[in-house]
This record gives structure tokens, C-alpha cells and sequence, in this order.
């Protein structure tokens, strides 16, 4: 009985472990159903999305980066084909050909770092198209000779179908799903409500269906160009995985109708060569909004970053002096009477520097600027002025509520020591001054902070650990 214990445990695990290769082959047979599904009869199809797809299970799940995850791919291509009646030499030949091509894009994409395969970095796309390229050259190759053994057709006109094919069907699908969010974090923005949208934000998409509409009814090889500028604005605006949405859902458009003058009765038809080149141009063009929408999103990261730092402080994490500043003068200036002001400084913090070192002494800051911050309103302003020193602005805010704010801060730093590395409690108590507007205070933050630091200093010389009044 024992020894059946971990016996079955380990065959739980190695279960778990193998379930992204199931996955990897529901996805894999899935898209390659879908695409002998969506095939002309005797001819290769042109929207083949289980390449791709495979490509992408491979690269965010590391766990189906395993013998048994191309295992679970090959049988997924050879189960489709066979259950839709394909014969299996030709199927094997066939099928070998998107292994080599998912294979070939596989070795170009997968040595990169995670940032470059997630579409974070504004040179991934280039990535992409290489190991479009690539894969598509590679399963090219084979494919040019099965063109001639399957299909009875030349060496190089199935060489350059396959290989476009490809490269037309990775570079639209894979950067869907390399940016698209992880299940868990979608789960969380939909939780979190940040996915709503704002009206403006609109704008872009409507102007994508507005230019669509215009290519559709105009028509003509140029058509597939009149969304990119739409496009372009939705890089601009949106994330990287709508775009890329957005930008398909064009090219698939594009591909459809807009090159045959859909309804404006545009006849002139198109050759083979023509369609290739109408595919691979729409494919090039559809790079740049994505590209652009990677490079806002860094953008944007940089400009937030920026903004936290220069309005945070690096030790406490609170507002900075500056952030404070703006924040309490704002607030004054739009709701001046009653409001107060708290300048707080800890009582002998040298002595604490002096006797445990600067580093506990940075550790007493951080817990004492958590203990003042649990005690406020979230509309409270709260920040640090420099060294030992901090300021607290409450608007509407009426002075007896202020000096029970002010009295349950110095209660809640006195009321138990920081304990640092861990083990020393360090015995620590703050002195506060407060100041209260008035009719005649208008706007004069300056003059509230001033008031405040003096009954600060007040304070201290009364004794410290106290809660003294502007007078
Ligand atoms: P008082 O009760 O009169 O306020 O005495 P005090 O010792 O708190 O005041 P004093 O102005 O003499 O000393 C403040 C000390 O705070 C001196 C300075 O080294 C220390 N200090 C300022 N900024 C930091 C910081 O970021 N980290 C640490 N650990 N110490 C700091
Ligand atoms: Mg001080
Ligand atoms: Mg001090």
C-alpha cells in the first residue's frame, strides 16, 4: 500500500506535465481541419493556420517544447488528413512539409528572448518575417517536389505558392497570438474592468471600417492599401494585440474582396503571379501598424516609468516632494476651505542612524510612511519632503476631523516598535504640526506649510511624540 503512493503520484505528474502536447495536438488537428476544410478540391490551401498556430504553442508553452509535443503536432496533421480521407504517402509528404516549415521557424524564433518572441520589442516583427521566411522557404523546398509527384505541376511555381503561402499565413497569424495576453491575465483584466472602452477610443476602429468600406467599393489592386492609415492610428492608440486583430481581419478582407472590385464592378483579372504578389503586398503592409503599435506600447511604458519616478519617492514608494506640491496646491486651489495641512517629522531619527546604521534606518522610514499611510483617506494627499520629514494635505477636511487624523498617525507609529533585519524593535515616535485654512487663506499652500512646521517645531520642544496646533 505504501509503495502505490508515489508511484501514482509520479504518474499524475507526468501527466500534467504532457497535457500542453495534448493541447499542442487539439490546436494542431483543430486549424488543420479548418484548413483542408476551407481548400479548393486538388488544390493546396491558401489559408493553412495550423503552422503557425503550432508555432505559437511551441513558443509560449516551454513545456510542450518536448519529444512529445512534436509528436502530438505530426499526429495531429496526419489524423486530420486521414480522417478526411486523404491518402497516406501523399499526406505524409504533405504534412512533412509543415513540419520542416514549423521546424525551420522554430529554430529562428526560439533562441530569441522572451521579450523579442512576445512582440515587446519593436525589432520583433523583423523577427517574424525571418522566420516567416525561412519556414516557408524550408516546407517550399519539399513542397516544390510534391507540387510536381501530388499535383502534377513545375518545381518552382510550387516552390514560390508554398512558400508565399506560408509566409502570408505566419505573419498574419503570429502576432495575434505572441501578444496576445496569457489566459490568467486576461482573466484579470476582465475582473479589473481596464479593458473598458471609452468612446474616443473608438475612433480608430470606425475609421478601419469606413476605409474598408471605401476599398470595397472602389475596388482594384490599390484598395488593399486604403486601411492603412486607419491602421496606422490604431497602432497609435490600441495595444499590440488589437492591432494585429484589426490588421488580419483587413488583410483578410483585403485578400477576398478588395483585389477583385467586389462591388464596383472593377473586372480586370489577375494571373497567378498577380494574386502571389496581392497576397505578399498585403502581408508587407500589414507589418506597419503592428510594428508602430510595439513601438507606442514601449513608448508609453518609458513615459510611465518616467512619470512614477519623477513623482514618487525611491525609498517610501509615497509622493515626492514635488508630486506633493502640485497635488495639495491643486486640490487647494479647487476646494480652498476646509482643508489642513500635517508636517510630521520622527523624533531623534539620528540617534536611530547613529546606534543600527543608515540601512535600518532606511527600513524604519519605509515602515513608518506605511503606518501614516494606513491612517489616511485615499483623496488625502501624502508625501515626503526630504529626509525624515513628511506632510499630509486633507481637503475637505474640517479641523476636528484633521486633529483626530493627525492624533490616530502619531498613536499608530507609537504604538509599537519598527522591528529591522528582521529581529531589533526600534522604538520610534513622530512629532506632528497642524495647520487649518481659513476663510482669508485662499490658496496659500505655502503659508499652511509654514504654519504646520512651526507647531512642528513647537512640538518638539514640547516634549516630542505629539500633535501640536498652528496657533
Ligand atoms: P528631532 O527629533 O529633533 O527631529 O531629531 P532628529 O535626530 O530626528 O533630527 P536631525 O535633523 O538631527 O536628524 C535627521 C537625520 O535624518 C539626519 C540624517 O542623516 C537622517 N536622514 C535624512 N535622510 C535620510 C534617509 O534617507 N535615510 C536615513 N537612514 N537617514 C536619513
Ligand atoms: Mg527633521
Ligand atoms: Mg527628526
Amino acid at each position: 500500500m505504501r509503495l502505490s503512493v508515489p508511484k501514482t503520484a509520479t504518474q499524475q505528474n507526468s501527466l500534467l506535465q504532457h497535457w500542453p502536447s495534448a493541447f499542442l495536438f487539439g490546436v494542431v488537428f483543430a486549424a488543420s481541419l479548418f484548413g483542408i476544410w476551407s481548400r479548393p478540391v486538388g488544390f493546396l490551401a491558401s489559408v493553412w493556420p495550423a503552422n503557425a498556430l503550432m508555432l505559437v504553442v511551441l513558443l509560449r508553452l516551454p513545456n510542450a517544447r518536448h519529444w512529445s509535443g512534436w509528436t502530438a503536432g505530426a499526429a495531429a496533421f496526419m489524423a486530420a488528413d486521414l480522417l478526411t480521407g486523404a491518402e497516406l504517402l501523399k499526406a505524409a509528404i504533405l504534412n512533412a512539409a509543415n513540419l520542416v516549415s514549423v521546424g525551420a521557424a522554430y529554430l529562428v524564433l526560439a533562441r530569441q528572448p522572451t521579450e523579442m518572441i512576445r512582440l515587446r520589442k519593436p525589432v520583433s516583427m523583423l523577427y517574424v518575417v525571418l522566420a516567416a521566411t525561412i519556414g516557408g522557404g524550408a516546407a517550399g523546398i519539399l513542397g516544390g517536389i510534391a507540387n510536381i509527384w501530388i499535383f502534377q505541376g513545375k518545381l518552382l511555381s510550387g516552390f514560390v505558392f508554398w512558400w508565399i503561402t506560408e509566409v502570408v499565413n505566419y505573419v498574419a497569424i503570429l502576432p495575434i497570438f505572441l501578444s496576445a495576453p496569457s489566459f490568467r491575465k486576461l482573466w484579470r483584466l476582465l475582473g479589473s474592468r481596464a479593458w473598458f472602452i471609452r468612446r474616443d477610443d473608438l475612433l480608430p476602429a470606425l475609421a478601419v471600417a469606413l476605409s474598408c468600406g471605401v476599398a470595397l467599393l472602389v475596388g482594384g489592386p490599390g484598395a488593399i492599401a486604403f486601411p492603412i492609415l486607419a491602421l496606422l492610428w490604431c497602432g497609435l492608440v490600441y495595444p499590440v494585440f488589437l492591432t494585429a486583430i484589426l490588421t488580419l481581419s483587413c488583410s483578410l478582407l483585403a485578400l477576398t474582396f478588395l483585389s477583385s472590385g467586389y462591388l464596383s464592378g472593377y473586372t480586370t483579372g489577375f494571373d497567378n503571379f498577380a494574386v502571389i504578389s496581392i497576397r505578399l503586398g498585403t502581408c508587407v503592409i500589414a507589418i506597419a501598424p503592428i510594428m508602430l503599435a510595439i513601438v507606442m506600447r514601449n513608448h508609453n511604458e518609458l513615459l510611465a516609468r518616467l512619470r512614477y519616478i519623477s513623482t514618487h519617492d525611491s525609498l517610501t514608494g509615497i509622493g515626492n516632494r514635488a508630486a506633493f506640491l502640485d497635488n495639495a496646491g491643486r486640490m487647494l486651489s479647487e476646494a480652498p476651505h476646509p482643508s489642513a495641512v500635517m508636517m510630521i517629522d520622527v523624533d531623534h531619527f539620528k540617534a536611530i542612524n547613529d546606534t543600527h546604521g543608515h540601512a535600518s534606518g532606511d527600513e524604519v522610514l519605509r515602515e513608518i510612511a506605511r503606518r501614516i499611510r494606513a491612517c489616511l483617506r485615499s483623496t488625502d494627499q501624502f508625501g515626503r519632503m526630504g529626509g525624515e520629514e513628511f506632510a499630509v494635505f486633507l481637503g475637505r477636511c474640517q479641523p476636528s476631523t484633521a486633529q483626530e487624523i493627525a492624533e490616530r498617525i502619531r498613536a499608530s507609529v507609537a504604538m509599537r516598535p519598527v522591528v529591522i533585519r528582521g529581529e531589533i524593535p526600534v522604538p520610534v515616535t513622530v512629532s506632528v504640526g497642524l495647520s487649518f485654512s481659513d476663510e482669508a487663506c485662499g490658496r496659500c499652500l505655502d503659508t499652511l506649510l509654514i504654519k504646520a512646521d512651526s507647531a512642528l517645531y513647537a512640538g518638539k520642544e514640547r516634549g516630542r511624540n505629539r500633535v501640536e496646533i498652528a496657533g
